[in-house]
């Protein structure tokens, strides 16, 4: 070759290169308190990293929203209050939501259904677990999700998955409130605190399905008659 057919051969490479993916500019641009967030806490992310790939989360948009997620507990266990956004909220913790765990609840069969994606790994297998441990998930799923729905479209349903599994134990919880706790059922109902978290929390979580093509949601009527929508 020679220098012009060099010159040009170097061109069309580099037009033809294909961008790489840069998941942290595009978490920048999806929510700056994410990212900051995230870039606040490099000593986490290697061993975060290293849980998000062993759990087969191998898309670069998905393992950074998974270890984002998982800095949103870390942040709100720190902070004895739910992270949202970057702004701490009431309603984290047990005192909050006694009188009703995990191994109380009873879900119908259409429940169990729309829980597939949580029923083993967060529900049976935590009986101690309590609502705002729910709440929690949710949480970390909704502010996460859309991420990986926008930029990692063939993985979001191992977001959508759980958030609607969620959504639904959320519900279940709630019957198992009113039928076996009416008194506690009245308290959440009445404390701005706890209506209030569960309310956005469960705002929050369908906004971000039906970014990710979600509309239709079931099983979700014990959380509407609970916030009086
Ligand atoms: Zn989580």
């Amino acid at each position: 070759m020679n220098r012009i057919q060099i010159a040009l051969a170097i061109a069309l490479l580099t037009v033809a290169r294909p961008a790489l993916p840069d998941p942290l500019s595009d978490l920048r641009s999806f929510s700056a308190p994410l990212a900051q967030l995230y870039e606040s806490n490099p000593a986490q992310d290697a061993q975060l990293r290293i849980y998000a790939r062993s759990q087969d989360f191998t898309d670069p948009h998905e393992e950074l929203a998974v270890v984002t997620h998982e800095l949103i507990h870390i942040a709100s266990a720190a902070h004895a209050g739910y992270w949202v956004h970057g702004t701490i909220y009431e309603g984290y913790g047990r005192t909050y939501w006694t009188g009703i765990e995990a191994g109380d609840v009873e879900a119908t069969a259409g429940e169990r259904d729309q829980m597939a994606a949580i029923l083993n790994n967060y529900w049976e297998r935590n009986p101690a677990n309590d609502l705002g441990n729910v709440i929690d998930e949710l949480n970390a799923y909704s502010e996460t999700g859309g991420f990986v729905c926008k930029y990692a479209p063939a993985r979001s349903g191992r977001q959508t998955g759980p958030l609607l599994g969620h959504l639904t134990l959320a519900n279940a919880f709630l019957r198992a409130f009113r039928v076996r706790a009416p008194q506690r059922y009245a308290e959440l109902q009445a404390n701005p605190a706890t209506r209030g978290i569960l309310g956005s929390m469960v705002q929050q979580s369908y906004r971000t399905l039906a970014n990710c093509g979600i509309r239709k949601i079931g099983h979700q009527e014990e959380i509407k008659s609970f916030m009086g929508w």
